[in-house]
């Protein structure tokens, strides 16, 4: 006879532990003082750095600024940087997201295999490179963030499958990945904010369902929806530069039919 038994979904309770666990295991391997947090200060990194300061309060945490932050982002930083005393720093790109599009064109959906949604250049230049060169400075062997797999199953095999997984060596860039809350989902984030009074980037108070990060970004399957309510003037910007249409000049030919 078939089980039919649907498994329950695991407790706010029991992922905390997970995290805590894999927190400290990975800070026992590597010390605080060769770790840092990543953190985007989107909800997922607040989590974590929320989690880690727990166990070392005093961390490096740093933000990879990419030039094409939302200002609410930056308000948002200078807020949890005057209230949280975080041993912090900022790592910039040395190339432009807009010189990198004139040099390799828009970032877009292309799956190159490795990276998932980035433009392999745009990401290597905007992301991994100031990163890597921090952690080299730093002489940093173990590195968390919010990596959560939460919106995609496929996300969540792609990072068990492929070398990847809570905590593993990241052989391209030379450091420990430790992904404290990969298996939550987006409502077990949510609580956890909730009870421990975590505090929110206010760019979801405004658009509860779009990601933080690269505001200018095409490489998303509803950026366009996404720049046009919260940035309009951007999103007429790149589509005009882009010879393509507005979305509702679609809209209304779609209405003539
Ligand atoms: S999110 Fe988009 S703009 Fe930002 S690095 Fe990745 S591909 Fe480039």
């Amino acid at each position: 006879m078939i089980d039919m038994a649907v498994k329950p979904k695991p407790t706010l309770k029991q992922l905390v532990f997970l995290a805590q666990n894999r927190i400290e295991a990975a800070l026992n391997n590597h010390g605080a003082a060769k770790s840092c947090v990543s953190c985007s200060f989107g909800k997922d990194s607040m989590v974590v750095l929320h989690l880690v300061r727990v166990y070392a309060p005093d961390i490096q945490v740093m933000f990879n600024n990419t030039g094409v932050e939302y200002p609410d982002t930056l308000k948002f930083r200078d807020r949890i940087l005057k209230e949280w005393d975080l041993n912090y720093t900022e790592v910039h790109p040395k190339k432009t997201f807009w010189e990198l599009k004139d040099k390799y064109g828009w970032p877009d959906r292309r799956f190159d295999g490795k990276k998932g949604q980035h433009t392999v250049p745009c990401y290597h230049y905007l992301k991994e490179l100031p990163a890597a060169e921090f952690w080299a400075k730093e002489k940093i062997q173990l590195v968390f963030d919010g990596l959560t797999a939460s919106e995609s199953h496929a996300r969540w095999m792609l990072a068990y499958r492929c070398g990847g997984g809570p905590y593993y060596y990241a052989r391209s860039i030379g450091v420990y990945k430790s992904h404290p809350i990969l298996d939550w989902p987006a409502d077990i984030v949510g609580k956890y904010i909730k009870r421990y009074n975590v505090l929110v980037n206010p760019h979801y108070t405004k658009f509860p369902d779009q990601r933080v990060g690269c505001m200018s970004c095409t490489g998303f399957l509803d950026w366009r929806e996404n720049m046009a309510k919260a940035f309009p003037a951007m999103y007429r910007k790149i589509q005009k530069e882009r010879g393509q249409k507005l979305l509702e000049e679609y809209a209304a030919e779609v209405s003539k039919l």
